[in-house]
C-alpha cells in the first residue's frame, strides 16, 4: 500500500525527498514553507513529513506558526483535490480506518493562546513568567528544547505551559503550572487521560538510559527521563519500557514516595528489564527538581550516580 500512498502524494506535493519504508516516514517541500518563500516549486528542504502508518503529517519549520500539522486528511483536504482524499480511502487498509475512528484520546494542541517564552516579549506576564522558572533554575536552552511557553489569556492565562510531543511531534498533553504566588489550582492540565499518553515519547531515546521521574519540572532536570505525571506508572509506558529500553531504567521518585519507587522497581525488574532497573535513593524531603534547582545540574549528575540494585533479599 505504501506505493500507492506515495504516488498520490507526489501527485499534489511533488516528488518526495526522503523515504524511509520501514517506519512508514517520507518526506516533502512543504507547500507552505515554499509558499512563504514566494516559490511556485519546492524550496528543496523537505521539511514536510508524512507517517502513514500513523496517518499524520507535520512540517518541522512551519507547524507551530501556520498549523502545518494534523492527519493525512486534512493534508488532502488542504493541498489536494477530492479525486485524491478518494484515492487514498481507497488505498488505507480497513483496520486502519477502524483506529483512526476509535483513537479520539487525543487533543487538538496547545491552547490557543499558547505563546513560546523563547522569544522575548515586553510584557508583565512574559516577564513573570520567565522569573518564576528562573527561581527554579530553568534558563533559555531549557526553555529552546522543551518549547515551554505561557498565555497572556484564556484558561491557562498565568501559567508557565510545558508542551508533550507524540513519536510523531505532535501535541499529546501540556502542563500548565500557575507561576502566580497565591492560586488555588497550582496545575491545570488538558481534558485527556494521562494514563493514556507518555509525556514527551516523542524526545525520548529507547536506546540511552532512561529515567523515571514524577513530574514536569523533575523531567527538565534529567535528560532522557520520562515524568509519569504522578507515583504510577500506567500501562502503556510500562509496556513501552518492557519492549522498547535497550539500556537500564533508573527511577528517581521523591524522598516521601520510597515505598512507590519499591514497588515500581519490582514490577519492572523482570523479563527483558530483569538486572537492569536501577534506583536513587532521594534524600529526605528532596525531589530532583529542588536538587536542580539548588545544585544545578551537576549535583543532579552527583546524585544520579548513586543509583543502585535493591538486594533480592531485600525485595
Ligand atoms: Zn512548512
Amino acid at each position: 500500500m505504501s506505493e500507492l500512498v506515495v504516488e498520490i502524494l507526489e501527485d499534489f506535493l511533488g516528488n518526495h525527498r526522503k523515504h524511509y519504508k520501514n517506519k512508514g516516514q517520507i518526506s516533502f517541500d512543504c507547500p507552505v514553507c515554499s509558499d512563504i518563500k514566494g516559490l511556485d516549486t519546492g524550496d528543496g528542504k523537505g521539511n514536510l513529513e508524512v507517517n502513514y502508518n500513523h496517518h499524520v503529517y507535520k512540517c518541522w519549520a512551519c507547524s507551530e506558526t501556520y498549523g502545518t500539522h494534523g492527519t493525512i486528511n486534512k493534508l488532502i483536504r488542504q493541498y489536494g483535490n477530492n479525486t485524491h482524499l478518494k484515492q487514498y480511502r481507497l488505498v488505507i487498509p480497513p483496520e486502519k480506518k477502524k483506529t483512526i475512528i476509535n483513537s479520539h484520546a487525543t487533543i487538538e494542541g496547545l491552547p490557543k493562546s499558547f505563546t513560546p517564552l523563547l522569544i522575548e516579549r515586553d510584557n508583565q506576564q512574559y516577564r513573570e513568567a520567565i522569573q518564576y522558572l528562573k527561581k527554579r533554575n530553568i534558563d533559555l536552552n531549557l526553555i529552546r528544547k522543551y518549547n515551554i511557553g505561557y498565555a497572556v489569556s484564556g484558561d491557562y492565562r498565568g501559567r508557565v505551559i510545558f508542551p508533550s510531543y507524540d513519536e510523531d511531534g505532535e501535541i499529546n498533553y501540556y502542563v500548565g503550572r500557575s507561576y502566580e504566588k497565591y492560586t488555588k489550582l497550582k496545575y491545570k492540565n488538558p481534558e485527556v487521560s494521562k494514563m493514556e499518553i507518555i509525556f514527551n515519547e516523542g524526545k525520548i531515546n529507547w536506546d540511552s538510559n532512561i529515567y523515571l521521574v514524577e513530574g514536569v519540572f523533575d523531567h527538565l532536570s534529567i535528560p532522557n527521563s520520562i515524568p509519569m505525571l504522578g507515583k504510577v506508572l500506567n500501562d502503556l509506558l510500562f509496556h513501552k519500557l518492557m519492549s522498547k529500553a535497550e539500556a537500564k531504567v533508573i527511577i528517581v521518585l521523591d524522598a516521601d514516595a520510597k515505598n512507590d519507587a519499591i514497588k515500581l522497581y519490582k514490577k519492572l525488574n523482570s523479563g527483558r528489564l530483569r538486572n537492569k532497573v536501577l534506583i536513587v535513593n532521594m534524600p529526605e524531603r528532596f525531589d530532583i527538581s529542588d536538587v536542580h534547582q539548588k545544585l544545578g545540574s551537576k549535583g543532579v549528575v552527583k546524585l544520579l550516580t548513586t543509583a543502585k540494585k535493591i538486594k533480592e533479599s531485600l525485595l
